[in-house]
């Protein structure tokens, strides 16, 4: 099949792993032989000088040899190396790479347009593609911190957007062909940005397909692919924590061409609590006490996640800041259970009657405290 695509290490007759100083002594070599000067009106031997300088301003600069490598690896642009894998036809440009994404060698349009042939891609029939699985979707759930403890059944509604099932992709009305793509020529992709490198992006017109529908399809308005809100039901283990997932095998983006469909996976992420916090299998709480209770001692109820009420007795002499232990209340896990753990905050009285000042001097001089 005849490409322009040029081989580079070929005409300066170096291999592909030649060194800098290699390249440059064959450049040198050939660039003397070919020199229009030497062989003055020999068009055969101008076109050899101009392609070696080509060759040579790609390879003696590593940036643009890396690149260029880069490309001689892909299948379907014609190097002689890599072509028995190559799966499709040439210029199908079905994978998600085309030699379009490597352009962009600064001031080389010129050189690199002719490199490769730069013919549209055939606007005829798709070729088949087989079928392929459909891809996994990943999507973050919120859940309340309760729900993340206790587990439970949970519905959420998931965007996805997959290829329509009306006109497989295409944008097309069933039965209806396709055209060139009149923005891109048909290329898929328009490349903007000037001096040093261009950027490509996939054709607005035609969403990097090359063509558009002579009549679109109805279901997606020529998109080729639908967004749809799906309703799951998932069931939230107990103990999950945040990044904790789940995988729905098979409720993914739907497969093209009977392909199996992707993947569900749902990440959980936790909403933090008002009142418990969490750390591992344990629960963190802050109760306020005041004054007398901590002097005196008391009895408090708490809370604790499963809805229970928990008499705690806080003992005489409390200090702020001490955590008292209320063993098997924290989060079941299997057979393990945690704590919960509360953290006694003393509230100081802000403003006091003077009765209260009085029993407090009071206070103050029997136990000799001075203030
Ligand atoms: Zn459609
Ligand atoms: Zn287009």
């Amino acid at each position: 099949m005849a490409t322009g695509t040029k081989d580079f290490y070929k005409i300066l007759g170096v291999s592909d792993k030649a060194s800098q100083d290699e390249i440059k002594s064959a450049y040198r070599t050939l660039a003397k032989k070919y020199h229009p000067d030497v062989k003055p009106g020999d068009s055969t031997a101008a076109d050899r000088f101009k392609g070696i300088g080509e060759a040579y301003v790609v390879l003696s600069d590593p940036v643009k040899r890396k690149q260029y490598d880069q490309m001689r690896r892909i299948p379907n642009l014609g190097f002689g190396r890599g072509r028995s894998g190559a799966r499709g036809s040439a210029g199908d440009g079905g994978g998600g790479f085309s030699f379009e994404d490597l352009e962009g060698f600064g001031g080389l349009g010129d050189i690199f347009s002719s490199i490769f042939d730069r013919k549209p891609k055939s606007a005829g029939p798709e070729p088949s593609r087989g079928p392929a699985k459909g891809r996994s979707i990943e999507y973050m759930v919120e859940i309340s911190f309760l729900t993340a403890v206790k587990g439970g059944k949970i519905s959420i509604d998931v965007p996805i957007t997959e290829e329509c099932a009306t006109c497989g992709g295409s944008g097309a009305s069933p039965g209806t062909g396709t055209k060139q793509c009149t923005e891109c020529k048909g290329v898929g992709a328009i490349s903007f940005g000037q001096g040093g490198f261009t950027v490509n992006r996939p054709c607005p017109a035609c969403l990097g397909r090359g063509k558009t529908p002579e009549s679109p399809c109805k279901s997606c308005r020529g998109n080729g692919s639908v967004r749809q809100n799906r309703r799951f039901k998932i069931t939230v283990s107990k103990a999950v924590e945040s990044g904790g997932r789940v995988r729905l095998s098979g409720k993914g983006e739907r497969g093209s061409q009977g392909g199996k469909p992707g993947d569900l996976i749902i990440t959980f992420k936790v909403k933090p609590h008002d009142f418990f916090k969490r750390d591992g299998l344990n629960i963190h709480v802050t109760i306020s006490v005041n004054l007398v209770q901590a002097t005196l001692g008391s009895k408090m109820a708490v809370k604790t996640v499963y809805g229970k009420k928990v008499h705690l007795r806080i003992p005489p002499g409390t200090q702020g800041g001490t955590k008292l232990r209320i063993r098997g209340h924290g989060i079941q896990k299997g057979e393990r259970v945690g704590d919960q753990i509360v953290e006694v905050d003393v509230a100081i009285p802000e403003e006091l009657t003077d009765e209260q000042r009085e029993a407090m001097e009071e206070f103050a001089s029997s136990s000799g405290l001075r203030h």
